[in-house]
């Protein structure tokens, strides 16, 4: 018996660790390796999340798409090394001016926001504090301390309303306004 006491200590320890194992593949896996914020993944997650509760509230949220501008010549002039660190650089930029909001990141240099705000005023001025914040930093080459110039993104900003398709929509919408704000000469966040 107590044979029989100890491994089934050993088999809970094993339930346990495989348990916490799992969580911590559950956690990378919805997580962006390069940057460290959330990846597509999680954001479909939260998006499932935010409409339900848009089902239940009646009032919609915001989305927002946003793309680093010129990066193509980061990539050319630097390099992709310094390509990536400047991609981790607009995350966590991101990330500070929108605490407490979902940021993700889209896929290459495009990052996602959910905010539960329907007040697109408000939106945009959280953005334009991340942008503003890198505007107003003079970002300089860690190798050579050759000056990096603007490093800026668009945005664009679209409200969602609950369902599955309205929010696609919404999608199709902030990707719309993002392009309207590259055109419009880019370092902007228009919305739909
Ligand atoms: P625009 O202002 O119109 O957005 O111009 P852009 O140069 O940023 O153009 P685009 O968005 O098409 O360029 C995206 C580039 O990002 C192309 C691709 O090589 C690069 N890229 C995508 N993912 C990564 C990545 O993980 N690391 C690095 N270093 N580059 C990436
Ligand atoms: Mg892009
Ligand atoms: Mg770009």
């Amino acid at each position: 018996s107590r044979d029989l006491e100890r491994r089934l200590q050993e088999t809970s320890q094993e339930v346990n660790q495989l348990r916490s194992n799992l969580e911590k593949v559950r956690e990378e896996a919805m997580t962006d390796a390069l940057t460290g914020i959330a990846n597509r993944k999680r954001f479909d997650e939260s998006m499932r999340k935010s409409r339900r509760e848009a089902d239940l509230t009646g009032s919609p949220f915001s989305l927002v798409l946003c793309d680093i501008d010129h990066f193509k010549s980061v990539n050319d002039r630097y390099g992709h090394g310094v390509g990536d660190r400047v991609i981790k650089l607009v995350a966590s930029t991101l990330e500070d001016a929108c605490t407490a909001q979902f940021v993700g990141r889209w896929g290459g240099e495009e990052f996602i926001v959910i905010m539960p705000s329907s007040d697109i005023a408000t939106v945009i001025k959280r953005l334009n504090q991340a942008r503003q914040t890198l505007a107003d930093t003079k970002f300089k080459l860690r190798e050579t301390d050759e000056p990096m110039g603007l490093i800026s993104f668009s945005g664009g900003v679209a409200l969602a309303v609950g369902g599955k398709q309205a929010n696609v929509t919404a999608l199709q919408q902030a990707d719309k306004a993002l392009y309207r704000a590259k055109d419009e000469g880019r370092n902007c966040i228009l919305s739909a």
